[in-house]
């Protein structure tokens, strides 16, 4: 019998522009790992980084929690967390917690769930963070590649990214209100024109087409939203600068990360990354603000790194 299993999970980029909360993009940017071992009873969290540490207010805890009660296992499990993702800032932060955790609990117990499953379980998780179950951060941690979310039911569209897709991403250190997520979607417009949706729509589909013709111009050319960030940017000092900045040097698209305040400029391997990330950080420099750089390339998920 397994008593112990670790599991790492990719960082994520969500909505990659006018994908808001259907597009998700596994990248190896940075890793979280997760150790779950049964103990008597309980659910103890314990982790050296600043995140909290009480199960129902933890992605990870939640994930266990929810699974416990679902599969009526008694055990108790011990959720160590050891986080490579800066939490808060558009990064899938919480969301890779919650991934590597299903996909840990799963092993642990021997469930065997599908895809569609885990990724249930890692979303019910994200009440913890953001208040709302959301999936597409966690379907990319996952599964990773490229994730289309549909809803009602709950099914993912896995697509494998193109091997020479590159993203330059720019982390910026600023502090972030701690519910983030909530503050964020509270300044998302609650109608819409039909023209802004018709133009999002099609980019959404081009984005699509370009990752099923594994094609990193048509993705980045398609990088374009005219409904969420115009409503978001001002929530990130120098977004405009740093986006410019990036196309200058030769980015193809560039948009908040996710619910933000970091920025990923869509590329490929052959353009010159680090002088789109320097130009990005350079944007940022604008309004005095500094900011972590790293080039990036899509990542497998947490569930095909299973040992
Ligand atoms: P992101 O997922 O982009 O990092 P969120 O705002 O969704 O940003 O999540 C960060 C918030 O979630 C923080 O307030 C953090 O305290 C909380 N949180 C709860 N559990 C975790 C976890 N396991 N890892 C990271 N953040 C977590």
């Amino acid at each position: 019998m397994v008593s112990k299993v670790t599991v790492k999970a990719p960082s994520s980029t969500a909505n990659l522009g006018p994908g808001f909360d259907v597009f998700g993009l596994a990248i190896d940017a940075f890793y979280d790992t997760i150790t779950l071992t049964k103990i008597k009873s309980g659910i103890k969290i314990i982790t050296d980084d600043n995140i909290p540490t009480n199960p129902e207010k933890n992605t990870a805890g939640l994930v266990v929690k929810n699974m416990k009660k679902k599969f009526k296992i008694k055990d108790g499990i011990e959720i160590k967390i050891k986080k490579g993702i800066p939490a808060g800032y558009g990064m899938g932060s919480s969301a890779a917690s919650a991934a590597a955790t299903a996909v840990a609990f799963d092993k642990l117990f021997g469930l065997k769930l599908n895809g569609n499953s885990l990724v249930e379980f890692a979303g019910s998780g994200e009440k913890a963070s953001a208040g709302t179950v959301h999936y597409d951060n966690v379907a990319a941690s996952v599964l990773g590649g490229f994730v289309i979310v549909k809803t009602n039911p709950l099914d993912v569209i896995r697509i494998e990214p193109p091997t020479n897709l590159r993203m330059c991403i720019a982390v910026p250190t600023i502090n972030v209100p701690k519910k983030k997520t909530k503050v964020s979607r509270g300044v998302i417009p609650k109608k819409i024109k039909l023209s802004d949706s018709i133009l999002n729509l099609s980019n959404a589909a081009a984005i699509v087409a370009g990752f099923m013709k594994k094609d990193p111009e048509i993705i980045g050319n398609s990088i374009k939203d005219v409904i969420v960030e115009p409503a978001r940017q001002h929530m990130i000092p120098g977004f405009a600068k740093v986006k410019e900045n990036a196309i200058k040097a030769g980015a193809l698209g560039v948009t908040i990360s996710g619910a933000g305040p970091s920025v990923i400029a869509f590329s490929k391997s052959s353009a010159n990354l680090k002088k789109i990330s320097l130009a990005m950080a350079k944007g940022f420099a604008f309004t005095n603000t500094k900011c972590q750089t790293v080039i990036c390339k899509p990542s497998k998920g947490a569930a095909n790194k299973r040992k």
